[in-house]
């Protein structure tokens, strides 16, 4: 491709882009295709012989478009958003422009210092202390392993990269069971082992963990022989939102002298709301707090931050200095490889900046106020139709529902086909989950593009859907 071509095609990708936004409320949010109708739709070997762009582009549109779930699309209330505003699309295409890969402060300086700045707008944003620093990495889910390896590190006195945990006491960490699988994740790939991720009993509304409960469970770990070593606490956890009470569980993690960990991903972009702070009361006291932009702030994935009080015990557990990758004569620098398991990284800062400054964090609050009051409103409207159950409280945007079935039709059976049938029907996307031992369906508001008129419709789909079966 030469330059006028690189031009010309990124005008067409730019405007095929813009098309595609404006035209996403006519197309299904999820796609009805069969599993396999893409593969066989792609030639089998690749191409010997260079191929036109026109070709390339035609196919595109013909065979992926169709079988794409439009994460983008207004009516999207599945899962959590994974949103991109316009304006970080613009600035991932400059990024892509560029395509430097920012391991290092000296392979990309100004994306490293952007990233100190925006990072810190941010902390400043969600009402953090000023004793937080942090970095983007690419997902909460690497974001948690990079805290979890720092809880075992100093837990083992920096010695467990080089010797290994066999010869380590057995490790202890502690959550509840509403967090997010990439904590279990993140005690496998660490080595810790799934039996020694202690779930700790919950209780109340939002399903927090149980302060007492926990505390017992440390001390009788210790008294066992284990080495306690962390906690993982939740802000909105992703079935319904679970959220521990944070002072509680740092008072306990104080007390014992463990590192903390709060994972608030989805959650902790309503944070920059004063209002919905009292969530994560107490956060303050945390080592180490992973949010996501990429979910409902708008920061096009990935893009997920972790504040970080000590960042010294981070780098410690994960720098490794070889001559290749030194940079001499420069005093007070930050490689952010350091701060991650990756050593490559995308310039990530860039969108941020971008969205912070082209929508201001009024309009991102009015965007959150307004999707936490529409959620809320289509709660009440469930509530009141005599087949319907609302199954956990809104927490934030987020709660769950079930349709109640005719006698003799199991409930599980009749909500997981709801869901699927609501899908087919691509005018909203929803989930299920698990909840108290039953199928229920998820229900949250965060697209970028939403309008309660989309929230209103959502409760004439689910509704029409759901007696249509019944
Ligand atoms: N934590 C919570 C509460 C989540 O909801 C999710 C994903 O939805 C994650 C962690 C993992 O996020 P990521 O995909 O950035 O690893």
């Amino acid at each position: 491709m030469n330059s006028n071509e690189f031009r010309d095609w990124s005008h067409r990708a730019a405007d095929w882009g813009a098309d595609y936004r404006a035209g996403l409320r006519n197309r299904p949010v999820r796609p009805d295709v069969e599993p396999g109708k893409t593969f066989r739709a792609i030639a089998e070997c690749p191409p010997e012989q260079a191929e036109a762009m026109d070709a390339i582009f035609a196919d595109f549109e013909a065979k992926i478009v169709p079988g794409m779930t439009h994460w983008q699309h207004p009516r999207f209330f599945a899962y959590f958003p994974a949103n991109a505003a316009p304006v970080s699309v613009v600035a991932e295409y400059m990024v892509s422009a560029m395509a430097a890969q920012c391991m290092l402060w000296q392979t990309s300086p100004a994306a490293t210092e952007l990233e100190t700045r925006v990072v810190d707008w941010m902390r400043q944003a969600l009402g953090l202390s000023q004793d937080f620093t942090g970095v983007i990495q690419d997902s909460a889910s690497s974001a948690t392993l990079a805290a979890v390896l720092t809880m075992r590190e100093r837990a083992l006195d920096w010695q467990g990269n080089k010797a290994g945990l066999s010869a380590a006491p057995r490790l202890r960490i502690y959550c509840s069971e509403q967090v997010h699988t990439s904590i279990d994740r993140a005690i496998w790939v660490a080595g810790i082992g799934e039996e020694n991720l202690v779930r700790i009993p919950t209780a109340g509304a939002h399903r927090s963990m149980a302060p007492a409960a926990l505390d017992k469970a440390i001390e009788e770990d210790r008294a066992s022989g284990y080495l306690p070593i962390g906690i993982i606490a939740c802000v909105g956890g992703t079935s319904i939102g679970g959220t521990d009470d944070i002072n509680a569980v740092v008072t306990v993690a104080k007390r014992h002298g463990l590192y903390i960990h709060v994972d608030a991903a989805w959650a902790g972009s309503a944070m920059i709301c004063p209002e919905f702070r009292h969530f994560w009361a107490g956060v303050d006291g945390a080592d180490s707090i992973v949010f996501n932009p990429h979910k409902w702030l708008g920061a096009q994935f990935d893009c997920s931050i972790q504040f970080i009080r000590e960042p010294e015990n981070l780098v410690r557990t994960l720098a490794i200095r070889p001559e290749f990758l030194k940079t001499h004569g420069r005093d007070g620098i930050t490689n952010y490889s350091e701060w991650s398991v990756p050593l490559g990284r995308r310039f990530r800062a860039l969108k941020l900046w971008f969205l912070l400054r082209a929508h201001g964090l009024e309009g991102l609050r009015a965007m959150i106020r307004n999707h936490v009051a529409w959620s809320a409103g289509l709660a009440e409207r469930l509530r009141r139709e005599r087949d319907f159950e609302i199954t956990s409280e809104p927490m934030l945007s987020l709660f769950s529902f079930r349709h109640v079935p005719r006698e003799g039709t199991d409930s599980d059976d009749h909500n997981l086909s709801l869901v699927e049938r609501i899908n087919r029907d691509g005018r909203i996307y929803l989930t299920q989950t698990r909840f108290d031992g039953r199928v229920v369906i998820r229900f949250q508001a965060g697209q970028f593009e939403t309008t309660e008129a989309d929230v209103d419709q959502a409760f004439d789909v689910i509704v029409e859907l759901a007696r249509s079966a019944s």
